[in-house]
């Protein structure tokens, strides 16, 4: 099996050593951010240059985000030799319910999902020291089942981990999780107000959720998801809609 590495903790992390680690009889080609990209979600880098560097042992940084390093590992330093699964991850840190629309990690695996291939994010909910080898053999092993039997369309799977050694998983749906709505404002040294956003984070009691799986049950969660964002049922929906002024083109 051929496997594309990447994350958004950067091309040295050691949750990626062990994501590496944990495919000691396939090839593997890591092609990642050169730096920590937590919470860039899906940046492309249109409007500058890229550099790579080739670290050797099919390894490269590229300077840019999770989504500029997936987006040159398959067309450019992979092109023409697809790998089967591009993985994102281990990151150091849930991507839990509303954490999939600002992360680095599900971007990357995103990314591989929106050219073609199946891929897997995968994150350790676990406060440090962080022990990456659980949830990286967890991945290699979806990884491998989902090879066997390649899906007609390619697929994106998120997971995350709790800490110590993997229990059980159960298929999830994403929970909602929120961050407080804090904002702290401060005073920089030359008197003007800084603010820092996000506070602790929390999550609704929602029965099979994600959210619920990893925190509350001790469990693996894995999500799958897709790429359409269209609310199909509220669309279904929407047959008497009308905004006054404006003719309605209606369905054929
Ligand atoms: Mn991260």
């Amino acid at each position: 099996m051929r496997v594309l590495l990447s994350n958004d903790d950067g091309v040295n992390a050691p949750g990626l050593a062990a994501l590496a680690a944990a495919f000691p009889d396939d090839e593997v080609w890591v092609v990642a951010p050169d730096r920590e990209q937590s919470a860039s979600s899906h940046a492309i880098s249109l409007h500058r240059p890229l550099r790579i560097v080739d670290l050797g042992g099919r390894r490269f940084s590229v300077d840019g985000t999770p989504t500029d390093a997936v987006y040159l590992a398959l067309n450019h330093v992979l092109r023409g030799r697809p790998p089967d699964l591009v993985l994102s991850g281990v990151n150091h840190g849930p991507n839990l319910g509303n954490d999939v629309l600002y992360s680095g990690t599900v971007a990357a695996a995103m990314e591989g999902a929106l050219l073609g291939v199946s891929a897997i994010a995968v994150s350790l909910a676990a406060r440090p020291p962080h022990d990456f080898g659980p949830a990286a053999a967890f991945a290699a092993a979806l990884a491998r089942r989902v090879a066997s039997q390649p899906p007609a369309t390619p697929t994106l799977f998120n997971v995350n981990v709790p800490a110590g050694p993997v229990k059980g998983y159960r298929l999830t749906r994403l929970g909602v999780r929120t961050y407080g709505n804090e904002v702290v404002e401060k005073l920089d040294p030359r008197g003007r107000s800084y603010f820092w956003i996000g506070g602790d984070a929390s999550h609704q009691d929602i029965p099979l959720s994600d959210c619920n799986t990893v925190f509350d049950e001790g469990l693996v969660a894995v999500t799958p998801l897709h790429l359409d964002l269209t609310h199909d049922g509220l669309l279904g929906g929407m047959a008497g809609f009308s905004i006054p002024g404006y003719r309605r083109e209606l369905d054929p």
